[in-house]
């Protein structure tokens, strides 16, 4: 058998097969970044897992680049490609929740908004990102950090199963129970194993929580930061949040003599009983005095997408940094204060994640997660929607990261990088490196899954 033809493939598959000359190419062929411009071969839209075996294999036989696109959201753009196939699953997005064994199955497409919209009926939530948009494959194939880490551990930390075509074509089932290595493997090596096209997670009793945003002056943010350092540290679990420097969008709740100033906020989001809302959150506000404030009881997947706007997909240019640290320093919260302020645009922020409380309870070599004795996870989150200033805020970046780094961990979370930090992958996995090489060399030999942070085989 030669190898297929775009006609064959096009036979074989039930979804969207878009070429150059379909209808559709110039929106199927484009990402979350606007500054990611490329134009593949063909670009698969699946609507199943038999659909993925063909996309892969068609790549597989052309020996052709292959991008896999669960939300789309990858700053350095894994999800399209020069002149190679995109699997693109964003057609594969239903989520099924069992309310007797507190599980839902969502499928390799399916955004955070998606899926947590169809466990909040239920009353139950799993950890996710803090914007619905995010697509749960990417985001938890690398860790999956988010309001509810601290109490339920990262998003891998719930995973139970995955389904996974391999490059081979074959499918698979990751678990405890079966491919353990791989399943080891997924839980925090990205896209690198093969294509998810149904993730299975373990969820907790979580509808509304206590949460927001409040402002601070600049002048208040090296104490702010020392303040989340040690309150964090004891903090009970089902506190999540982070502090942020944030240009203050024109909000209702902002006075609008102070929209387009920069302030050190806080993001914060209470999991516990609601009604112990206003108590967990008096620490916030006995720290310094709050110039704004819009913080209260809301349903979960509320907070997951009040940020939304301020990150529109397809028409801001992304470019980010990152580090695991495990000490907040006072010399790094000196850096954060000389570089936060400057933040250049109200896209732009850079966040300190909290990681400890039950991100800590597993084990440095459990899952391929390796930072477990980190304490924040921190990102350097340049966005901008003009390209002309690029240069400007490329070097806000470069320079934030450049300060903060002698401060922080070798590695960082490979989510929040950038292209140009291929170099770092080894640090980000520290000693589970060697073993991520074997898992690849045993389902990937031939590096098929490289449009990703990569573990060569
Ligand atoms: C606005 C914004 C907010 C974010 N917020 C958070 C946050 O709160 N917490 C957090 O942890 N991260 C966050 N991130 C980072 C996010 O985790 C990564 O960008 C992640 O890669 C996005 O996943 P995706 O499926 O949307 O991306 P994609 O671009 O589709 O994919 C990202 C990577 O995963 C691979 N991949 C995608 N789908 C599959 C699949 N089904 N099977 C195998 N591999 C696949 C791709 O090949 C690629 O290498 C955010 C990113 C953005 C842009």
């Amino acid at each position: 058998m030669g190898k297929p033809t775009i006609e064959q493939l096009r036979a074989r598959v039930r979804g969207d097969v878009i070429t150059p000359q379909d209808t559709g190419y110039e929106e199927a062929r484009r990402v979350y970044n606007a500054m990611i411009d490329r134009r593949p071969r063909v670009v698969v839209r699946c609507a199943n897992a038999g659909d993925v075996m063909a996309g892969v294999e068609f790549a597989r036989e052309h020996q052709l680049d292959l991008a896999v696109r669960g939300g789309g959201h990858s700053v350095p753009g894994f999800g399209t490609c020069d002149d190679g196939v995109v699997i693109d699953l964003s057609r594969m997005r239903s989520v099924r929740v069992d309310p007797q064994t507190r599980t839902a199955r969502a499928e390799g497409g399916t955004t955070w908004g998606d899926f947590n919209h169809a466990t909040h009926a239920l009353g139950l939530a799993t950890t996710g990102g803090i914007i619905s948009t995010t697509g749960i494959a990417g985001l938890t194939l690398g860790g999956g950090i988010g309001y509810l880490s601290r109490g339920c551990g990262l998003s891998c930390d719930n995973l139970v199963s995955a389904d996974v075509i391999t490059a081979d074509g074959r499918l698979r089932i990751a678990s405890e129970k079966e491919n353990q290595d791989l399943f080891w493997a997924l839980r925090g090596g990205g896209g690198n194993f093969g294509v998810v096209t149904s993730f299975e997670y373990r969820l907790h009793p979580i509808q509304d929580i206590y949460g927001g945003v409040m402002f601070y002056e600049l002048r208040e943010a090296a104490t702010v930061l020392r303040f989340f350092r040690e309150f964090i540290a004891k903090a009970p679990e089902e506190l999540g949040g982070f502090p942020a420097f944030q240009i203050a969008p024109p909000l209702p709740f902002i006075p609008t003599q102070r929209h387009g100033d920069t302030f050190i906020a806080m993001v914060a989001c209470w999991a516990g009983p609601v009604d112990q809302g206003e108590r967990m959150f008096k620490p916030f506000h006995d720290v310094a005095p709050v110039v704004a404030e819009h913080v209260g009881p809301m349903p979960y997947p509320a907070l997951n997408s009040a940020f939304d706007a301020l990150y529109p997909p397809g028409q801001l240019q992304h470019y980010w940094k990152a580090n695991f640290v495990t000490e907040l320093t006072d010399a790094a919260i000196q850096a954060h204060v000389q570089h936060g302020p400057k933040v250049p645009v109200v896209n732009s922020t850079v966040h300190i994640y909290p990681i400890n409380g039950a991100c800590h309870r597993v084990a440095s070599d459990a899952t391929a997660f390796a930072y477990r004795h980190a304490n924040f996870a921190t990102v350097i989150a340049g966005m901008w929607p003009d390209p002309a200033q690029n240069a400007a805020n490329i070097k806000w970046v470069r320079d934030y990261y450049a300060a903060t780094a002698p401060h922080s961990e070798e590695g960082g979370y490979v989510n929040f990088m950038a292209a140009d930090d291929q170099d770092r992958i080894q640090a980000n996995y520290k000693g589970n490196y060697q073993r991520l090489v074997t898992v690849k060399r045993t389902y990937d030999p031939g590096n098929l899954f490289h449009m990703n942070q990569n573990i060569r085989p």
